[in-house]
């Protein structure tokens, strides 16, 4: 039988094939048959096909970077949207082209008679804090709210505007779209009257503007009839604000926060307004711009600053001296950032967490007007944050040669986020995996496959600042299964972080590589695309069964990861 597959036909020539054929044959006989239902990989030898033409009798598409690739479906491309965001755009597409862009998809959607699934998604995706930013589920929640399923979407409005921010942008959407009929009051009026008296004092000194929105211009609009007493006296505060402070405190426990916050505006030295913070449990926000220098008043905000609003202002804090090699404040904070349940509470996003942790490992502010000394036990928290952050992974025990792409293109911001660059930021994604898993290399590859040398040992912020520091040149996606047959390594799956915009390659696309791949080694290798941008496009082929899509800053997406690479799913 191995003298028989010696040979092929190829070019209708008789050809001896490589020695590897060998061990291929002895691999399928053994294993039998359930390996060929499995993958379409064996077979005759791939054919080849440069990335800049697409591949005969595929559905591909010009990519932007003058390659063709895969597309996924629209319901795909949404959550992509929801997940990565447009703000920034890509190195490719600017930012409006982006967001209209995903608007279509969205649009599409709900023609189709999707809604039901739209708005269950923007749910979904929005309350597991999986998204890097709330604003795109605010955003599409907002399109959903113009169409004739507005009824169902503003239902849900309470469980995506979370918090008096959230309402303000959603606002701001809302008037992209259209007027504000009579859906759209009810569900604002519910959104301030079914909220508890004291939650909503809070809100409402938190945020009080936002995106040219404000608490006032919204309840001086909608006009909400209030639901009680206490409600009644918070939107007359909110709308016409208090001539004076009562040197009596009010008995009610709403009116308490907001008595507090009114003194403060009025009070003489910061020892009286951290006192007031301490008693009371004003935020950040209720503070008066000159005593925002004091350390006492900073101790004072410290003890129930909510996580996120901690992350911020940690290099402030450090410049006050609130925050101090071995002082009480630090050890405070340290076990904050290490507390997982904590952390998953406050949805605090591993990509805020790794921005944070550079601009504070930077030692100056974004305006660069403020400085400090970064502290060894706050860097360290950050970095342990950043993978506490995440859903637990099961390690898959397989072999995975995660391939970062470190390409031009990839040296674009991560939405939102300015200063992070997306392939510094797929390379903490990557290290997630690689901490988890007992069989990894990892690698970078752009042009040329890029020996990167980092490892879930280092901490996030050198591997940010090595990734940072290379210039990456065009894309060839192919390259990584490549330099695996080229080194013999037996890979089970392929982990590429990418922007999936592939087009060097002159000899194979991606999907050609692997099933040459699979075909030379006998090994039905998996193919996990973990795309960093919400566009259309893959490197997967969607006929095989083997390859899967993940989104690249979800916080799920190293479990999914680890998961089908273990052949679970
Ligand atoms: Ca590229």
């Amino acid at each position: 039988m191995g003298c028989l597959l010696l040979v092929k036909l190829r070019d209708n020539q008789l050809t001896l094939l490589p020695p590897d054929s060998i061990y291929l044959a002895y691999a399928i006989s053994i294993q039998g048959g359930a390996m060929q239902r499995n993958y379409t990989g064996f077979g005759p030898r791939s054919t080849h096909t440069p990335q800049t033409e697409p591949i005969p009798g595929k559905m591909m598409v010009a990519n932007n970077a003058g390659g063709f690739s895969f597309t996924v479906d629209d319901m795909a491309r949404f959550k992509r949207f929801l997940i990565l965001g447009s703000s920034g755009g890509t190195y490719y597409i600017g930012e409006r082209k982006l967001t209209k862009e995903n608007l279509d998809v969205l649009e599409r959607l709900l023609k189709a008679g999707r809604s039901k699934e739209v708005i269950d998604t923007i749910v979904e995706i929005s309350d597991a804090g999986r998204a890097v930013s709330n604003n795109p589920a605010l955003f599409a929640l907002a399109r959903c709210c113009a169409s004739d399923v507005s009824r169902s979407a503003y239902d849900v409005l309470p469980k995506v505007a979370r918090t008096g921010t959230h309402l303000l942008h959603f606002m701001a959407f809302v008037k992209q779209f259209r007027g504000r009929g009579r859906t759209h009051r009810r569900a604002i009026k519910n959104w301030y009257n079914e909220r508890g008296a004291e939650s909503l004092a809070y809100q409402l000194l938190k945020y009080q503007s936002r995106d040219g929105w404000s608490q006032r211009d919204i309840l001086r609009l909608g006009r909400p009839h209030p639901s009680d007493e206490s409600h009644s006296a918070l939107y007359r505060w909110a709308t016409k604000g208090w001539d004076a402070a009562p040197d009596t405190v009010p008995a009610e426990e709403s009116m308490k926060l907001i008595w507090a916050a009114e003194k403060a505006k009025r009070a003489v030295d910061p020892a009286e307004v951290a006192t007031l913070i301490t008693q009371y449990k004003l935020p950040r926000e209720a503070v008066p711009t000159t005593y925002l220098n004091y350390r006492v008043v900073w101790e004072a905000l410290l003890a129930d600053m909510p996580m996120e609003a901690m992350l911020r202002n940690l290099g402030t804090m450090t410049k006050n001296d609130v925050l101090k090699p071995m002082g009480s404040f630090t050890h405070l904070v340290v076990e904050r950032l290490c507390n997982q349940d904590a952390i998953h509470k406050a949805r605090l996003h591993p990509i805020k967490i790794l921005a944070a942790l550079t601009a504070y490992q930077s030692g100056h502010g974004v305006r660069g007007s403020s400085s400090w000394m970064p502290l060894r036990e706050i860097v360290d928290a950050l970095n342990a944050a950043f993978y506490l952050s995440f859903a637990n992974v099961v390690p898959s025990g397989k072999r995975l040669l995660l391939g970062l792409d470190t390409s031009g293109s990839m040296m674009g911001q991560v939405n939102g986020i300015p200063g992070l660059a997306c392939h510094a930021a797929s390379a903490a994604m990557a290290l997630v995996t690689a901490k988890s898993e007992p069989h990894y290399h990892i690698i970078g590859v752009d042009t040329a496959i890029r020996h990167l040398n980092i490892s879930p040992t280092q901490h996030l912020d050198d591997v940010v600042r090595i990734l940072m520091a290379h210039r990456g040149g065009g894309t060839n996606l192919a390259l990584p299964i490549e330099y695996a047959m080229q080194h013999s390594l037996e890979v089970d799956a392929f982990v590429i972080y990418t922007d999936s915009e592939s087009w060097a390659g002159r000899l194979y696309h991606p999907v050609q590589a692997l099933n040459e791949y699979r075909r030379r080694t006998g090994i039905a290798a998996r193919m996990i695309n973990v795309q960093m941008t919400a566009t259309q496009v893959t490197n997967n082929d969607p006929d095989d069964g083997l390859a899967m899509e993940v989104i690249g800053f979800d916080t799920t997406a190293p479990s999914v990861i680890s998961a089908f690479a273990s052949g679970e799913m």
